[in-house]
């Protein structure tokens, strides 16, 4: 059986690896060029974290966009747009914002996050790539001790449903993050989750890319984007790209963000929206730095990690459809944060910008599995946490088209039509 994948971002690479390794015969293409950046793929903040499975459709989710329409340097930006895809969009995630349906998906997506670390886990084992990982947990910070108490009721959540969490006072935060000693007023303590952990998922993609190369069925066809998808006799034929016409036996769509433009051809309607978020990579100054643990200001909604010998740090997130044009100020709250509490880690003059897109649905939930065309498999919006669920969701995928049970319960994640 031959397979095409639609898109080498990281959940197209991840599903390439598991349906090979049922011996299956995969193309995966892939509209940047090998040395390209891959989507959200390229410049996320590299957190492998189910502590951040929160559903964001909650009942305070209205409260959060009210604030950020009337303070636009906050981190969460909704932009008021004459675009009726993002106005369903948004009257879908309202509908979601119940505190009951806020406990299901948020439920759902923590189950599938832990599978995922776990899939993980045993692909590292099984192919020994190299991601730049760190095994040290990741801390969620806060400023002031009302705040630190409101994060660790929000956290026990999660706790009440198997994730090990700490708390840590400042002198505790400082022990566990000796990077942020410069500034050590700065913080109250934080909520610590020791088995999260960090890594660069470009460097995982293409890593895990060259490896299938290597050693399975696979290839992977760079710098070809997909234009059309063929359909004859309700099948998908073949599809149309900038490198030529691929035929296969069934296709996965995991196109990220561009998933729902290109399922619009099928008249399937993904209920995928864009949301942009921007980060900074800057060399290290002292390549002796140890990588640390990942960390989230809670306050600012700023993370990062530390890959190898640099230093990413992300935030944002902006409804502003597909533009990832960017200004210089759109990185001033990550700049000043990076110089506050990291003052003498990073060359921040040397920053690269970037800006990527979430695909994010109203549930959060990723849509998985079958679509209403027999042969068209779906692996899209993984929203704020593809790099976490990209191992599960792949293995998921490729179970369900080797007609294997797969590991999770499906129902929330199949596309409601
Ligand atoms: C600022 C930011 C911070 C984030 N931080 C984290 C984090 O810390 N942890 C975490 O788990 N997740 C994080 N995410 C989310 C994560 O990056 C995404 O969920 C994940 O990258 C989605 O993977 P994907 O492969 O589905 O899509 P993408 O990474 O967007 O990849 C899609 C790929 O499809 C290709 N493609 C698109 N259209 C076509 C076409 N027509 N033909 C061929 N190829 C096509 C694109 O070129 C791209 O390479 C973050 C996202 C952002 C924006």
């Amino acid at each position: 059986m031959n397979i095409l994948v639609i898109g080498g971002g990281v959940v197209g690479v991840a599903t390439a690896y598991y349906l090979s390794q049922k011996g299956l015969s995969v193309t995966v293409l892939e509209a940047q060029e090998r040395d390209g950046d891959f989507g959200a793929t390229a410049g996320n903040a590299g957190l492998l974290s189910p502590s951040d499975a929160f559903a964001w459709a909650s009942p305070s989710a209205l409260k959060v966009a009210i604030k950020s329409l009337l303070k636009p340097q906050l981190g969460i930006q909704y932009k008021l747009h004459m675009d009726p895809t993002l106005w369903r969009w948004t009257a879908s995630f309202l509908s979601q914002c119940r505190s009951s349906q806020w406990v299901e998906n948020s439920g759902s997506k923590f189950q599938l996050a832990q599978y995922s670390i776990d899939m993980l886990a045993k692909l590292q084992l099984e192919t020994q790539i190299n991601f730049d990982a760190s095994h040290q947990g990741i801390a969620y910070a806060s400023r002031s001790p009302s705040g630190l108490e409101k994060l660790s009721r929000h956290f026990n959540f999660l706790e009440d449903r198997g994730l090990k969490l700490e708390l840590l006072d400042r002198g505790a935060l400082h022990e566990k993050l000796p990077l942020l000693q410069a500034n050590s007023q700065t913080y109250a303590g934080a909520v610590f989750s020791p088995n999260c952990k960090t890594g660069d998922s470009a460097k995982f993609s293409l890593e895990l890319a060259h490896w299938c190369i290597k050693n399975t069925e696979c290839q992977f066809i760079w710098g070809a984007s997909v234009e059309k998808i063929c359909q004859k006799d309700n099948k998908i034929s073949s599809v149309l790209t900038s490198k030529g016409e691929f035929k296969a036996d069934a296709y996965v769509l995991a196109a990220g963000a561009q998933s729902g433009i290109l399922s619009t051809q099928l008249n399937i309607k993904l209920p995928i929206c864009p949301i942009k978020g921007f980060s900074i990579t800057a060399p290290l100054i002292n390549t002796k730095i140890k990588p640390m643990s990942g960390f989230d200001d809670t306050d600012r909604l700023v993370a990062l990690s530390i890959f190898g010998d640099r230093l990413r740090m992300s935030s944002s997130a902006v409804f502003d459809g597909f533009d990832t044009n960017y200004k210089q100020e759109n990185f001033q709250g990550i700049l000043d944060l990076a110089k506050e509490i990291l003052p003498n880690v990073a060359d921040y003059s040397a920053a690269k910008y970037w800006t990527g897109l979430r695909p994010m649905t109203p549930s959060s939930l990723p849509i998985l599995g079958p679509s209403p065309i027999p042969n068209l498999y779906l692996n899209v919006g993984h929203g704020n946490l593809g790099w976490t669920l990209a191992c599960g969701t792949g293995k998921i995928v490729a179970d369900i088209i080797a007609k294997k049970k797969p590991q999770i319960n499906m129902s929330p994640f199949l596309l409601n039509t």
